[in-house]
């Protein structure tokens, strides 16, 4: 039964398959949580949303609220797009300032190895999705796609917890869900992929559409098909149950001390569209309405 009343939250989280098998943020058993509501759902322009868990998190800086999603919202016959939207306008509508993501991805730098962990600053979008967008009324410029500052927390979060970390790289992002075959491997790592995955867009660009910063730490999970060498399915398995918590521990730790004031420059990123902008020339320089009469130039 979808629920009228969206929370205010400050912080939304993508929970991927890096903390899938790991309720949270319940699980945790953290005293700084407090659960305040589980499976909430609410209706969206764009269908029925995913559930949501709603929690708030006492840090250094007080407290703050926020909303989870699992597996981003991913549920079988709904168009993974058409999820990331629904998402994202709860987000939205609920305040989210700061977003945080987690998963696990392929590799196809070969100096990478199965549970090695990433903060990405920049994408490469292979996706055919179209029409993404909450709002639509802004450029969104992919200078800087990543919030410093949220990396930063998690890369302070996963230096606690794994032993190779990495504090740059770029996500390519595929539609999924198969995974890729060799050719197409060799084919990504030439456009200058490090690891690659089905998450990071259109979660990124959708962040900066509603005026969100974004971060994501991701886990590498198996070797791309011809890189280093097979990947095998006993290890993803085990990297799934084992390093979950792990990387829910470093999202939560994220929530809980990141600065929703700091001047990371996010927001600066984000600019009027010029299709939102009024027109303030002189009549004769603006165009006609799509009705007038057409001009009889002679072209
Ligand atoms: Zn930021």
């Amino acid at each position: 039964m979808p629920q009228q009343h969206i929370p205010k939250a400050d912080f939304g989280i993508c929970g991927g398959s890096g903390s899938l098998s790991f309720a949270f943020p319940a699980a945790l058993d953290d005293p700084r949580v407090e659960l305040i509501a589980e499976d909430l759902h609410f209706e969206t322009p764009f269908g029925p949303s995913p559930a949501f868990t709603h929690f708030a998190v006492t840090g250094p800086h007080g407290r703050r609220e926020a909303l989870a999603i699992k597996m981003h919202g991913w549920r079988r016959g709904i168009k993974r797009g058409d999820a990331s939207l629904q998402a994202f306008w709860v987000f939205h509508e609920a305040g989210v300032r700061k977003i945080i993501a987690d998963g696990g991805v392929g590799s196809l730098n070969h100096l990478l190895d199965p549970r090695d962990v990433m903060i990405p600053n920049d994408f490469i979008d292979l996706t055919v999705k179209q029409d993404i967008y909450v709002r639509g009324d802004h450029l969104l410029i992919m200078r800087q796609p990543i919030c410093p500052d949220l990396a930063s927390h998690l890369y302070a979060g996963a230096s606690e917890r794994f032993s190779r970390i990495f504090a740059r790289g770029t996500y390519l992002v595929t539609d999924g869900p198969r995974f890729e075959s060799v050719a197409e491997i060799d084919y990504m790592k030439r456009l200058g992929g490090d690891v690659i995955g089905q998450s990071f867009a259109p979660e990124v660009f959708l962040a900066r559409d509603i005026g969100a910063c974004y971060a994501g730490v991701y886990i590498v999970v198996n070797y791309g098909e011809g890189v280093v060498k097979e990947w095998e399915h006993a290890e993803m398995k085990s990297i799934f149950f084992d390093e979950s918590e792990s990387i829910a521990r470093i999202v939560l730790d994220a929530i809980a001390d990141a600065d929703l004031h700091v001047a990371c420059g996010c927001s600066e990123l984000r600019r009027p569209s010029m299709l939102s902008i009024p027109d303030d020339r002189p009549e004769a320089l603006r165009p006609r309405p799509s009705s007038a009469p057409e001009p009889e130039t002679g072209v």
